[in-house]
């Protein structure tokens, strides 16, 4: 094989193993690939592989590597979550979901471009300029893991690593015709991500195909995490996937998720996959989520209301910028001011309205409930059936633009994917054939720590499917 670009991430990984490749060379084609990047899908590009290289090649991720949504902390490595709060902010200390990548033998690549604070659904609130989407440059790759989904998607990584608050890992990956799996709430560890709304962000892969998603998983799960109390011990390892029949498998289809709204071009993907899955055996139904349609209005208040909080330690007294000024309250001011984009002063502002006394038990809690209310949903679905399936996103990719100057309509794109979010639920989002030219994404769910069945449901349509994640290299 002359183009090592051309292998998935587990065939590179195989082959390096094998002694066929080698994985400095490997490492080399990348990053000039993606120091050449012209789709701002990268923040940083590391210069040259990490002298360890050769000794990584041995671990199960065979020296592949990996580009880091910048939310991550890196040590020594700018992490500024697509912030120019935290421009040049070089964390003293790793996340652990990287270091357990690094110590598997994936050498970081790069850091990719985000929404500011993860908070946005098409890359355009990054501090740091919008990501452009392969398949058309004119369009969104999503977000807000849009640099990372970008990035898989134009062959400038092998695989990448985003966050997933509420579709921030799956949204991206069916705008961008890629993989995108969030892991159940607790399964990866949160330690040293730059957090948004700490009870929903859950650390994910982005990648060319389903094999490549569950090789990493696996790498990631594991044994919890003694410096982030949410995580927890995952109950068995992650397998590659090798089905290639559903017999058995009981697909329940959301009647919440699966009409209203969504375009017409991405039903019909949709409904096609689902032939698909019948084709090969499974079962499929319509299903209830009785209160998924208060889930996004759930969510935009729980999400601002954890990001208030967590926002707060954005001073100018620690790290980060800081503006000079004769008062210590006329710093705060200037800095948070100067250092925070729109959208991440909108959510505060929304945030701190809904926690304040007098009307906490009106937003907060009702939020709460309503939460509980989608968990019960979920929960009894899972009860009948083994996974339930809509489309990821309600639309292909949108143009550039299209959706800055309306918060709500941006809000919308999370429409399909929040209700997960909210359940804690393993979700992942695969490729579901063109609409318009433009890739769309199948959505799965299944109950806490399904992550084997999804991956294999998925591995069985994705070889029947037969998509090709990469567009045009040209
Ligand atoms: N687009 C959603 C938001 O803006 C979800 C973001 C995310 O998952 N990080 O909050």
């Amino acid at each position: 094989m002359s183009d090592p670009i051309a292998l998935s991430a587990a065939e590179a990984a195989s082959r390096v193993h094998a002694g066929a490749l080698d994985p400095a060379e490997l490492f080399d084609a990348y990053q000039s690939r993606a120091a050449a990047d012209e789709l701002n899908a990268f923040t940083w590009v590391a210069e040259e592989p990490p002298t360890a290289t050769a000794a990584m090649a041995e671990g199960p991720l065979g020296g592949v590597p990996l580009a880091v949504k910048d939310l991550f902390c890196t040590r020594g490595v700018p992490s500024q979550a697509g912030s120019r709060i935290l421009q040049g902010y070089e964390p003293p200390y790793t996340a652990t979901a990287v270091e357990r990548l690094e110590q598997a033998g994936a050498p970081l690549l790069g850091k990719t471009n985000q929404d500011e604070f993860a908070m946005g659904s098409s890359n355009e609130n990054s501090g740091y300029g919008p990501v452009l989407n392969p398949w058309d440059r004119g369009r969104v790759p999503g977000g807000s893991s849009g640099g990372s989904a970008a990035a898989v998607a134009a062959g400038l990584a092998p695989w990448a690593l985003g966050t997933d608050t509420g579709g921030s890992i799956r949204q991206p990956a069916s705008l961008c015709g890629i993989v995108g799996l969030k892991p159940t709430y607790g399964a990866v560890s949160r330690y040293g991500m730059i957090a948004f709304a700490s009870s929903l962000d859950q650390a994910g892969p982005l990648t060319r195909n389903v094999t490549d998603a569950a090789l990493i998983l696996g790498q990631m799960v594991g044994p919890r995490d003694r410096c982030d109390s949410t995580s927890l011990e995952f109950p068995e390892s992650i397998e590659l996937p090798t089905a290639t029949r559903l017999d058995g498998a009981a697909i329940g289809v959301p009647e919440e998720l699966s009409g209203e709204g969504i375009e017409d071009g991405v039903l019909r993907a949709f409904e096609e996959t689902l032939h698909i899955a019948e084709r090969l055996g499974a079962t499929v139904k319509r299903c209830r989520l009785p209160h998924a349609p208060h889930a996004l209005s759930a969510y935009y208040v729980l999400a601002p209301a954890e990001a208030s909080s967590n926002l707060a330690r954005y001073d100018g007294v620690r790290y980060g910028l800081r503006e000079e000024a004769e008062t210590l309250l006329e710093m705060y001011t200037r800095t948070r001011r100067d250092g925070f984009g729109a959208e991440v002063k909108r959510r505060i502002m929304l945030g701190t309205y809904a926690l304040s006394s007098g009307y906490y038990e009106a937003y907060y809690g009702r939020a709460q409930r309503v939460r509980t209310k989608i968990v019960e949903d979920f929960r009894a679905a899972f009860e009948d059936f083994d996974l339930v399936a809509c489309p990821t996103s309600p639309t292909v990719a949108f143009e550039l633009g299209a959706r800055t100057g309306d918060p709500l309509a941006m809000y919308m794109s999370d429409v399909l994917t929040v209700p997960m979010s909210l359940a804690g639920v393993p979700a992942l989002s695969l490729p579901n054939g063109m609409s318009d030219g433009l890739p769309t994404g199948f959505q799965l769910a299944g109950p806490p720590f399904s992550e084997n069945r999804l991956l294999d449901v998925a591995f069985a349509l994705e070889q029947a499917i037969d998509f090709d994640a990469v567009p045009a290299r040209a």
